[in-house]
């Protein structure tokens, strides 16, 4: 298996990506959208390089398009 891909997201999806746990969002409507969109970005998906986690990034979540705000590094694996 292979890095074939990384994402940057925020902290709702890095917690159903790495620990499949819902507890931080607000709404179930939010959770839904939420898992929806990490299941959008596709299968093997784990936590990236923790070095590369932004206190700030100025761009919507690769995932469920959130906000500007913290973000976390995100790959996904496959063959190639
Ligand atoms: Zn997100």
């Amino acid at each position: 298996m292979k890095v074939i891909n990384e994402f940057r997201v925020c902290t709702d999806c890095i917690s159903v990506i790495a620990n499949d746990d819902t507890s931080g969002i607000d709404s179930v409507q939010e959770e839904r959208h939420i898992r929806r969109s990490v299941h959008a970005l596709g299968p093997n998906l784990c936590l990236g390089d923790i070095e590369k986690t932004e206190t700030f990034y100025p761009f919507p979540c690769d995932c469920c398009e959130a906000l500007p705000g913290e973000r976390f590094h995100v790959v996904q694996l496959g063959e190639k």
